[in-house]
C-alpha cells in the first residue's frame, strides 16, 4: 500500500490548461471532491488561457514642424514601445524626403536645381506627387501641390504687412500648375519644366506620413495605434478596452472641441483657414491658396474630413477649403471623390454654423 502510494505520489500529472503540474495521488485521494472543484479547475483553465490584457505606449515628440502623439498598443509595453519608436522613424523619413525647408530633401533639390533637371525620387515621394496629381484632377485644380511660388509670394506679403499686387499675382499664378509636372516612370525622376515653378507637399504629405507609420507601427506588432501628428490623425484598430480611439475636433472659433469622433481603422484631417494665416491691414489670409485666382482661400474657416487613409483626409481636407461647400458636395455627390465624410464649419464666432455630409454623423461620439 505505501509502495503503490508512493508510487501515484510520483506520477505528475500536466494541467491542460496551465501547464502547471499537480500530484496524481491526490486525485486520487481526493475523488469525491474532484467533481465538486471541476467547475473551479474549468474556470482556471479559462484564466489561463485569456491572452495577457495588452498593453499601451505613448509618446510626444516633435516632428514636421508640428507636435505628434503617437500610442500602440501590443501585448507588452516593450513592444507597444517599439512600436511607436517605428512609427517615428517613419515620419521622419517623410519629413527627410518630402519637406521643401529641407535644402537637400528631394523636393528641396526638385525646386532647387535648373528648370527641367530629372530628380530621381524615392517611392514614397513618386508615390505622395501620383497621388496629388489625382487630387488636382479631381477638384478640378482646386488642389495643387505647384502652389508654392504662390504661397511664398504671401507669406512675403505677410511678412511686409502689404497685399501683393495684381500684377504679382498673375505673374506667380504663370508658373502654377500640376499639368507640367514632369514624371518619367522608367527612371523614376520628377522635373520642373519652368524656371521658378516649385512643388509643396506640405498639404498632402503629412497625411502619407500617418498611414506610413500606421502600418510600420503594425508591422512592429502593435495591434491598435494612434497616429497623431498636429490633429491630423491615423486610428488602427482600437483601445486597449476594445472601443474605438476618440478624437476631437477643434474648434475653428475659440479654444475647446466642437465635437468627439470615434473612429477605428480610420484617418481624419482637419484644415483650417483659421489655423495659420498671414495678417495684412487687420485682416487675416488663410495659408491656402485658391491656385484658381492666385488668392488665398475664403471658404470654410475648417474643414475636417473622415477617409479611409490619412493621404486622402489630409489632401481632401486642403482641397475642400479651397472649394466652396456646394461645390464640395457636388463632386462628393457625383462620386468624383468616394469614401469621404465632410465636416465643414462656417460662419464665425458669433454664429458659427456646421455643414456634413449624410454618413458623418456615424462617426460622431453622442
Ligand atoms: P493643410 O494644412 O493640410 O491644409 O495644408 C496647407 C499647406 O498646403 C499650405 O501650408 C501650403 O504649404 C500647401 N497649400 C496651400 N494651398 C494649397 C493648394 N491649393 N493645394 C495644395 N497645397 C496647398
Ligand atoms: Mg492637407
Amino acid at each position: 500500500m505505501y509502495a503503490a502510494m508512493s508510487r501515484v505520489s510520483a506520477v505528475l500529472q500536466t494541467c491542460r490548461w496551465c501547464g502547471g503540474r499537480r500530484p496524481r495521488a491526490r486525485r486520487l485521494w481526493a475523488a469525491g471532491i474532484e467533481r465538486v472543484l471541476l467547475a473551479g479547475l474549468l474556470l482556471q483553465g479559462v484564466a489561463c488561457r485569456r491572452p495577457p490584457s495588452p498593453a499601451q505606449a505613448s509618446r510626444s515628440r516633435e516632428v514636421m514642424g508640428t507636435l505628434a502623439t503617437l500610442t500602440a498598443v501590443a501585448h507588452d509595453e516593450a513592444a507597444a514601445t517599439a512600436a511607436v519608436e517605428a512609427g517615428y522613424a517613419r515620419l521622419e523619413d517623410v519629413n527627410r524626403l518630402m519637406s521643401d525647408y529641407i535644402a537637400d530633401s528631394e523636393i528641396g533639390r526638385l525646386n532647387r536645381l535648373p528648370a527641367g533637371t530629372p530628380v530621381p525620387v524615392a517611392a514614397e515621394t513618386w508615390a505622395c506627387i501620383r497621388r496629388a496629381l489625382e487630387v488636382w484632377r479631381a477638384s478640378g485644380g482646386a488642389f495643387d501641390v505647384t502652389c508654392r511660388p504662390l504661397v511664398s509670394l504671401w507669406k512675403q506679403a505677410g511678412a511686409q504687412g502689404r497685399l501683393p499686387t495684381v500684377e504679382q499675382i498673375a505673374a506667380v499664378r504663370a508658373l502654377v500648375g500640376c499639368d507640367r509636372i514632369v514624371m518619367d516612370e522608367t527612371s523614376r525622376t520628377v522635373a520642373l519644366p519652368a524656371a521658378g515653378m516649385q512643388i509643396d507637399l506640405g498639404g498632402i504629405a503629412k497625411g502619407q506620413a500617418l498611414d506610413l507609420a500606421a502600418a510600420a507601427m503594425r508591422n512592429r506588432g502593435a495591434r491598435g495605434a494612434l497616429v497623431d501628428v498636429g490633429g491630423d490623425v491615423v486610428a488602427v484598430g482600437t483601445r486597449p478596452d476594445g472601443q474605438p480611439w476618440r478624437v476631437g475636433v477643434k474648434d475653428p472659433f475659440r479654444q475647446g472641441i466642437v465635437l468627439v469622433l470615434r473612429l477605428s481603422d480610420r484617418a481624419v484631417a482637419t484644415s483650417g483657414v483659421q489655423q495659420r494665416f498671414h495678417e495684412i491691414g487687420g485682416r487675416r489670409y488663410s495659408h491656402i491658396i485658391d491656385p484658381r485666382t492666385g488668392w488665398p482661400a475664403t471658404q470654410a474657416p475648417s474643414v475636417t474630413v473622415i477617409a479611409a487613409d490619412g493621404i486622402t483626409a489630409d489632401a481632401w481636407a486642403t482641397a475642400f477649403s479651397v472649394l466652396s461647400v456646394s461645390e464640395g458636395r457636388e463632386l462628393i455627390s457625383t462620386g468624383r471623390v468616394a469614401d469621404v465624410e465632410v465636416l465643414w464649419i462656417t460662419g464665425d464666432a458669433g454664429n458659427p454654423v456646421m455643414e456634413k455630409t449624410p454618413g458623418f454623423d456615424q462617426y460622431v461620439v453622442e
